[in-house]
């Protein structure tokens, strides 16, 4: 009998999750379920304690709600616990265990896949929600320099520093104050503006020699910081999907106990992802 998982967002009938899953598990020949559930965040808890009861064993979390769901867990893996945020649930006999899979896909298609050295880059984290919580960790453990954050709402840019605990090296700043902060070796834009928001404007001298700029969304929302960034004379523009595929690959893992491939799943979907922005 199939298993039972979903990915829970708002809004979230455009999530790749369930493609992406459904090729893993041809690949890895297990049965599985996974499909999206909409979740405004005043019906989250109902509706995962409904697919809980339903005998959903896992499921990912993804924008607004990673915040909500790692309170919502019995208990927490240590990078979920750093971050402050969930993107994975397991089922347990308690209730949910929560992960994040999120900063090891991002470090995992820069490293790899992207082939960049992260070590002692000077960087600049845009955004202090529930992705910048998942990231942030992996990239101070991937060897990174100074990190910069900056958010819009700066209280939260001020708790996702507090939260990492390297004052020396962590350093929340306003929005405001961001053509003082000098040049960057990487820039990691983490914020959802470019979901049909008007998307910050940024001074071109933030870039240094060989800067790379990564967007964690992709597709028409990744537009607007890689034009910019391109612009800027960015070294490498990234987006998200390279990401979105390896942190649905170690959530993959995670329940399944098997690593699939992730490179032909990628491929398949850049050549979609190509083809419809450009369309
Ligand atoms: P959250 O809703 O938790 O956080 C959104 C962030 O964006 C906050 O920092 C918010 O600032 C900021 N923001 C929103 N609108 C604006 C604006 N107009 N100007 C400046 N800042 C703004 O979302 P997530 O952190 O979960 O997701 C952020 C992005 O990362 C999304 O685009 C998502 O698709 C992408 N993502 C990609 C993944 C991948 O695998 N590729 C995985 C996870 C996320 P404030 O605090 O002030 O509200």
């Amino acid at each position: 009998m199939s298993k039972h998982y979903a990915v829970f967002g708002h809004p979230i009938a455009h999530s790749l999750s369930p493609r992406i899953h459904a090729a893993f598990a041809r690949q890895t020949g297990i049965d599985l379920d996974y499909r999206a559930i909409d979740a405004p965040h005043e019906r989250f808890q109902t509706l995962l304690a409904e697919f809980a009861a339903a005998g959903g064993a896992g499921a990912n979390v993804t924008l607004p709600l990673k915040e909500q769901a790692a309170a919502l867990c019995v208990r927490l893996s240590e990078r979920a616990r750093r971050a402050g945020a969930v993107n994975t649930l397991v089922r347990v006999a308690e209730g949910w265990e929560g992960d994040n899979t999120d900063g090891s896909g991002l470090v995992r298609d820069l490293t790899g896949r992207q082939g960049l050295d992260l070590r002692a880059r000077r960087t600049l984290l845009l955004g202090a929600g529930g992705a910048a919580r998942g990231v942030a960790p992996a990239l101070l453990d991937a060897g990174i320099g100074d990190l910069f954050i900056v958010n819009r709402t700066p209280e939260r840019a001020d708790a996702l520093a507090d939260a990492l605990g390297q004052p020396g090296r962590v350093h929340p700043r306003y929005w405001d104050d961001i053509g003082e902060l000098g040049t960057f070796d990487l820039i990691v834009n983490a914020t959802s503006a470019g979901r049909g928001n008007a998307f910050p404007a940024l001074p071109v001298k933030l870039l240094g020699v060989r800067a790379a700029a990564v967007d964690l969304s992709y597709g028409e929302a990744a537009i607007p910081f890689l034009a910019w960034a391109r612009a800027a004379g960015a070294h490498d523009c990234i987006d998200g999907l390279g990401m979105l595929v390896e942190q649905a690959a170690d959530s993959f893992e995670r329940w399944h106990g098997v690593r699939p491939e992730t490179d032909p799943v990628y491929e398949a979907l850049r050549a979609r992802d190509d083809a419809l922005v450009t369309a």
